[in-house]
């Protein structure tokens, strides 16, 4: 039986342990990420896509030839003037200019009127121009216009988008590719583009700077290439704003969630705890019931009653008036002979019963050893041991015993003894003793008092 109850507080701690382990991975998680790293991270990586804006991919548009609606070639000579210009080619944007002298305020260049056939697009999104030229000539600086507008659909006035560009070029700066920007864009709201009768517009000049030098100038426009941002600046600001929002409330909720997962754990665990503990607390009362007590009869063992035994009188001295029982069955083995070993274990209990109905508060009764048992009477006097003594004899006489169709009695005889002053206990023990030999000798089932 006690066995099997081991076994049971054996498993369960076994289970306990084994709860107590257990952590879920959110758990590990949570001890990995605290709400400072995450802040920490995210901010760093906020700022990173902040300062990588400037590595986003560009968009550009490539003007020529597609979007050129027309070109023409003005020059002075048309109004008197000397210098003479020419197409070499129009359609890849070569001329070239004559100039027979030098020339303070002439003129002669080429315009280009850009226009491109999808009224949607939107030359605001682009924020430089980069022009590819060849220009060989005396000329040391060349001039580029650049004109934007739409044209409404009521009114034959076009509506600048682009304040007036006007760049001067050093010849040598013409020989790579230049790059202007173009940041001046405005009236590129999307209402305004739905009442323009084809979309924006724009015009590109360029021509020889005055003083034009005397001999030939001949330029080619190659490539004219406006270039952007795929995402407005104060876009991507929002996006990885919106970003690092998003993620810490994300991250936060998630956060809160296994915390709160973790108090709920932590809170099951403890109950877990506090109810093994009780059940603990109850096992360990069991076992020291158990070592303490004699497991057929419920009196104290020998163990249990020298624990109590050093409660009672800690200096080993018995007090004045410390009675001392001696009980023992008479003729039991007889008992058990006739009706059996299990008989003789009820008769055992019926008589401990018998017993403890005349045990006080702070009267011990102890199994001493197989049919014997000792009742220990504090503040009692040799009269009052005895009268104690009589009244259990006639109790254990009158017994009943019944088992199975047999009815039994059983008788005991007792040897009383009363403590000298600071007497121990083997003293008083071997005069009890030594009384009850005298009541077996005389017939048994009677009282005997020590000298
Ligand atoms: P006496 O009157 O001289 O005391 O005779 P007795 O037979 O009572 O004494 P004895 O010492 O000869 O026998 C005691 C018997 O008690 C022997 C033993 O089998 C029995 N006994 C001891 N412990 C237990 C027990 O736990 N259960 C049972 N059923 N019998 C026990
Ligand atoms: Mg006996
Ligand atoms: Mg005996």
């Amino acid at each position: 039986m006690y066995g099997r109850k081991n076994t049971r507080v054996l498993c369960a701690f076994a289970c306990f342990r084994i709860m107590n382990n257990r952590q879920p991975n959110d758990l590990k998680y949570t001890h990995s990420f605290d709400l400072y790293r995450l802040l920490i991270l995210s901010t760093v990586a906020a700022v990173a896509a902040l300062s990588a804006y400037q590595f986003l991919p560009k968009k550009t548009l490539q003007l020529l030839p597609y979007y050129v609606h027309n070109s023409h070639i003005f020059y002075d000579g048309q109004s008197g003037g000397s210098t003479i210009g020419n197409w070499v080619q129009q359609q890849a944007l070569d001329f070239h200019c004559l100039s027979e002298s030098e020339i303070e305020s002439g003129y002669c260049g080429v315009s280009i009127q850009i226009k491109p056939p999808e009224a949607a697009i939107d030359f605001s999104d682009y924020r430089s121009a980069t022009f590819n030229l060849t220009y060989s000539g005396p000329n040391e600086r060349l001039r580029v216009k650049l004109h934007a507008y739409v044209a409404p659909m009521n009114t034959s006035e076009s509506i600048e988008v682009l304040t007036g560009l006007d760049v001067v070029l050093d010849k040598s700066a013409v020989e790579s590719d230049v790059t202007i920007p173009v940041s001046v864009w405005h009236l590129s709201d999307s209402h305004l583009l739905n009442t323009v009768e084809s979309g924006p517009q724009m015009d590109v000049v360029f021509d020889l700077m005055s003083p034009i030098r005397a001999g030939e100038h001949r330029l080619q426009i190659n490539q004219i290439t406006l270039t952007g941002d795929w995402l407005p600046i104060n876009y991507w600001y929002g996006v990885v704003g919106f970003g690092w929002l998003a993620f810490n409330i994300v991250f936060l909720g998630r956060l809160l969630k296994v915390q709160s997962a973790r108090i709920t754990n932590d809170a099951n665990r403890l109950s877990q705890l506090s109810h093994f503990s009780s059940h603990l607390k109850e096992e360990s009362e069991h076992y020291k019931t158990l070592s303490s007590h004699d497991p057929l009869t419920g009196a104290l063992n020998r163990s249990g009653f020298a624990h109590e035994f050093r409660h009672l009188f800690p200096d080993s001295r018995l007090k004045m008036n410390t009675a001392l029982l001696v009980i023992d069955l008479d003729h039991f083995k007889k008992v058990n002979d006739t009706f059996g070993h299990d008989t003789g274990d009820i008769v055992l209990q019926l008589c401990a019963e018998t017993l403890f109905k005349n045990v006080r508060l702070n009267d011990r009764l102890v199994r001493w050893g197989g049919e014997e048992f000792v009742l220990l009477c504090v503040d009692t006097s040799i009269q009052q041991a005895q009268l104690i003594a009589e009244k259990i004899r006639a109790m254990l006489e009158e017994l009943e015993i019944k088992a199975g169709s047999n009815s039994l009695s059983i008788t005991a005889s007792i040897g009383v003894a009363v403590s000298h002053h600071l007497e121990e206990f083997d003293g008083l023990f071997q005069r009890a003793d030594k009384a009850l030999y005298n009541a077996k000798e005389i017939g048994r089932n009677c009282v005997v008092l020590a000298d």
